[in-house]
């Protein structure tokens, strides 16, 4: 090990350095769990008892947090939410899908439906990085794609089905990419036809799965386009891994440590009083950065209205006098990883998860070691 030329003294350190907005700190607490049933868990069959049990129960886990209603699906597959992407095109827009597009990965998504041959174009509202849009109610779009938290810019938007000027709700399907923020940001079932995240963020484990929580007109509009006809990738097919998740098991293998690591933190958090504590811990981690940034007299939160500011991911620009590249630079070197910016965001920022898995006092503890650092820089 190379000595860093910048020395944070070890009593301004976290206890955890890791500040990464996904893949994001793993509670130690679950690797020691998954260390201790690494021989009966680890290389053993998924389509046995004890692997449908967990999965069984993870899903539970899932319907008490969320609070979901009795005909509301959690469904399982492989891929990540880049892949659910994919999966929505085949299997959850019939014709036309309207897009709020506010960053990086909500475009993605705008993108996948854009290049569908099966689909008519798409109606995109657009924002500027930093802000967000507004979903317009239009008849002629049949599923809404909203983004929870958007990753890459730090700006969160509530969830709720767009209403037309006479106040009637969207007839479309409301789909939410919550990849970053289930788990950690207040949200109605009411309000969602398909809420859908990955384990790598709020839940604390390793990426490659994807989660979605159905409601029952989404699960009729599953089964609407399969009867349709529709050619659709097996594994990509949402009514195949919709029969699969009904009996606790994915359509090809998953990953056995990637489940039980999320099933841990699931755990976690309803041991701790589920969402709204959650919430309340991400957003008590939220007010330390951004009235850290507010006095700050060379950070700034880079989201202007506050109300917009994402209470699981901050995005703190630096002024000109300070290089954000070489303050992520040093903190790594001091054991502080991924704060840099989203890179195609090209701001000079850093960029912190807030998750609840992450302890308030480190993220204290991260604005100290980032005055010390700029300090030092000089
Ligand atoms: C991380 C993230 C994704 C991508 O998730 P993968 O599991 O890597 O595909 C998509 N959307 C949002 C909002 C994200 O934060």
């Amino acid at each position: 090990m190379s000595t860093p030329e910048i020395v944070i003294p070890a009593s301004l350190l976290p206890a955890d350095g890791r500040f990464g907005c996904g893949p994001s700190k793993v509670r130690p607490e679950a690797v020691e769990a998954l260390a201790s049933v690494g021989r009966t868990w680890l290389g053993t069959s998924h389509r046995q008892r004890p692997v449908l049990d967990e999965v069984g129960r993870l899903r539970t886990d899932l319907r008490t947090l969320f609070g979901l209603p009795e005909g509301y699906e959690v469904v399982l597959g492989n891929g990540g939410s880049t892949v659910f992407w994919d999966v929505a095109t085949f299997g959850l827009i019939e014709r036309r899908s309207q897009h709020c597009v506010f960053g990086e990965f909500s475009s993605k998504f705008a993108a996948a439906s854009a290049e569908a041959p099966h689909l008519e174009a798409p109606s995109i509202v657009r924002s500027e990085p930093g802000t967000r849009p507004v979903p317009v109610a239009d008849d002629d779009v049949d599923l809404y794609a909203l983004t929870h938290n958007e990753t890459s810019t730090g700006v969160m938007m509530p969830v709720v089905r767009p209403r037309h000027p006479d106040g009637r709700a969207a007839s479309g399907l409301v789909a939410v990419d919550a990849t970053s923020g289930a788990g950690a940001l207040p949200v109605e079932p009411a309000d969602f036809d398909a809420y859908y995240f990955a384990p790598q963020k709020v839940f604390a484990s390793d990426g490659g799965l994807w989660i979605a929580l159905l409601s029952p007109a989404a699960v009729e509009r599953v089964g609407a386009i399969k009867a349709s006809g529709r050619w659709q990738p097996a594994s990509l097919d949402l009514s195949i891994a919709l029969d699969n998740s009904r009996k606790d098991q994915t359509y090809n293998t998953p990953a056995l440590a990637t489940i039980f690591l999320m099933r841990q933190q699931v755990a976690w958090l309803l041991d701790n009083g589920g969402l709204s504590w959650s919430a309340a811990r991400s957003a008590e981690s939220a007010r330390i950065v951004y009235d850290w940034a507010a006095a700050s007299d060379y950070a700034t939160p880079f989201v202007a209205d506050p109300a917009h500011r994402s209470t699981v991911v901050a995005t703190i620009d630096l002024d000109d006098r300070v290089d954000a590249q070489e303050v992520s630079r040093v903190l790594r070197a001091n054991g502080i990883v991924d704060t840099d910016a989203y890179r195609k965001l090209g701001r000079n920022q850093l960029r912190i998860g807030l998750f609840p898995a992450i302890e308030p006092a480190d993220v204290a503890a991260f604005t100290r070691c980032v005055d010390f650092v700029v300090a030092a820089l000089g």
